[in-house]
Parts: structure tokens; C-alpha cells; sequence
């Protein structure tokens, strides 16, 4: 190599380094619909990677300490809140020794901060007896009103960790809310005819999308959140039931839906599996798709 060729390798090694292919925003997740927003609003400016998978049940995920190694370099833990995540996220955490993604920190934004809650207990919760909403409700991620605040909190907080890219971030987020919109006016038609309608559902995971959707829990197969139906709760809720001409129960695909099956028993009604995230079954596969699943399952339940 004589002296001009060996200049010419530094300048092109210098450009490599002065030009290097722009490194994604490291975003963890705690679901997979969470990640699925992520997706939307970054596009290939973000890697995602979701701690728990959509066809787990978010409230008992195994806290398994390969969890922490991906936390550690995380730029951003972007997380549900509202002790969704209080039996397993907390330890992982620490493990990470992230400093930025602990409670409060730069790097963490807890979804639930930006959201109008539904379901927050007015009396004494007693965590002895077993409910697992303690906060209010964790399940507002398939709200079309309230993903999009959701979106626009994950959009600022990017355009903070990663300026360069504002631009982006702010024109993805208007293009998804654009497609939740239209979206909108789809799943409003097919569920107007059934307006006031009521269904039942396994545990408290539709309150908001009924609350979006005009329609109504006539009781749940769990007796409280997080608490399995003992056979007395089955037969108390066949009476309303049949009083209240309920059609369907939904159950997320990762409860035992034995109870289903008895309610289906007693009062004749429809039993309905429906993924419990993103992710949760392969139609399911993004934001969009995984409400498309839903809506289809709700106007299944009141028919
Ligand atoms: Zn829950």
C-alpha cells in the first residue's frame, strides 16, 4: 500500500465513521400491542421488542431474567401502568440497572399516564381478596379514542430521545390516526344496528372498546378480576343471563374457558375466543387488525 491509496482507505474509513447507518431507538415494551403502536408511530427509526407475547395473559407474565438483559441498553421502556405490570415488571427493572427506564425516569413513558381511566375503585381495595385492578382498568389499549393518545404521547417522547427524527414521528403518528379514524367509521357500522346490546366477558378486558363500541357488560365470569368463577358465580350470572337476553360470552384465548362452556350450558349462549392482544392469533397481527378481530367478535356476541 504506498502512501495515496493508504490516505485514500483513511478517508474512506473516516467516512464510514462519520457517516455511520443511523442507529434505531431501542424501544421495550411490556405487550405486544404496545409495540404494535411503537411500530406505527416509528416506523424503521425504532427497534421494538415486546417483553410479554399477545397470547399471554399481561398480568402473570414469568419474570424470566433473560427479561432484564433486554432492558439494559432499552432507550425508551414504554409500559401499560396501572399495576398491569406489578407482579413482574418492577423486579426486571431493577435487574436491567437502567437507570433512565426506572418509575419517572426520561426513558420510561407509562401508557396509563395519558389515558382517562375507567373502573378506579372508589372504596377500600382489598389486594387479599384478590383484585387485580387496584389502580382502575389496564385494558384501554384496544380504545380507539384512547390509542391515539397513547400514540401521541409515544410520538413526543421519540421526537425527544431522537430529535433528528420529529419529523417523522409526527407525520406517522397523523397517518395512524388517519387509519384508526377511517377504521372507525367501519367498526361504527357494524355495530350500530346493536347499540345497547349487552355481552358477558371472561374478566374486565372490553370495558373501554363496549364503553367506544355503545355497548354493555352484563357481568363478567370472573367474580373479581383476577379471581377464577367458582360454580355459585356461574349459576348467578346464567340467571342474568337469560334475564338480560344476552347472546355471547367472550373469552381471551389464554383463560380456561371451561366457565364459558358452563354459562353456555345454562343460558344458551354463544361462547366467543378472542385474542387477547396483539399478536394473540395470527389475524391478529397488528393494531388495526387485532380491533378488526374484536368488533367481528362483538357483533358475533349480540346476535
Ligand atoms: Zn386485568
Amino acid at each position: 500500500m504506498n502512501a495515496r491509496t493508504f490516505a485514500l482507505s483513511v478517508a474512506a474509513l473516516l467516512a464510514t465513521i462519520a457517516l455511520p447507518a443511523r442507529a434505531a431507538v431501542d424501544v421495550v415494551t411490556t405487550t405486544e400491542g404496545l409495540a404494535a403502536v411503537v411500530r406505527e408511530v416509528g416506523g424503521d427509526r425504532v427497534k421494538v421488542t415486546a417483553l410479554s407475547r399477545g397470547i399471554q395473559d399481561p398480568h402473570f407474565v414469568d419474570a424470566n431474567p433473560s427479561l432484564a438483559v433486554k432492558l439494559r441498553n432499552a432507550d425508551l421502556l414504554v409500559d401499560v401502568g396501572m399495576d398491569l405490570e406489578i407482579g413482574w415488571l418492577p423486579p426486571l427493572v431493577i435487574q436491567s440497572r437502567n437507570s433512565a427506564i426506572q418509575p419517572g425516569g426520561a426513558r420510561r413513558l407509562t401508557a396509563a399516564s395519558v389515558v382517562p381511566p375507567m373502573d378506579v375503585p372508589t372504596g377500600p381495595v382489598d389486594r387479599g381478596q384478590g383484585d387485580i385492578h387496584p389502580a382502575g382498568n389496564p385494558h384501554f389499549l384496544s380504545d380507539p379514542r384512547r390509542v391515539q393518545l397513547v400514540a401521541a404521547a409515544i410520538a413526543a417522547r421519540l421526537s425527544e430521545l431522537d430529535p433528528a427524527g420529529a419529523t417523522t414521528y409526527q407525520a406517522r403518528l397523523q397517518a395512524f390516526r388517519s387509519r384508526v379514524e377511517v377504521a372507525e367509521k367501519g367498526w361504527k357500522a357494524q355495530l350500530a344496528p346493536f347499540a345497547g346490546r349487552s355481552v358477558v366477558t371472561q374478566h374486565k378486558t372490553l370495558t373501554y372498546l363496549l364503553d367506544w363500541a355503545g355497548l354493555k357488560a352484563a357481568g363478567y365470569m370472573e367474580p373479581r378480576p383476577g379471581v377464577s368463577p367458582p360454580p355459585s358465580h356461574v349459576a348467578g350470572l346464567a340467571a342474568t343471563v337469560k334475564a338480560a337476553g344476552v347472546k355471547g360470552v367472550l373469552v381471551e384465548n389464554y383463560y380456561d374457558r371451561r366457565s364459558a362452556d358452563q354459562l353456555r350450558d345454562l343460558a344458551g349462549v354463544k361462547v366467543i375466543v378472542i385474542p387477547g392482544d396483539v399478536g394473540g392469533t395470527k389475524e391478529a397481527s397488528d393494531w388495526g387488525s387485532y380491533v378488526d378481530v374484536l368488533v367481528k367478535a362483538l357483533v358475533q356476541a349480540v346476535q
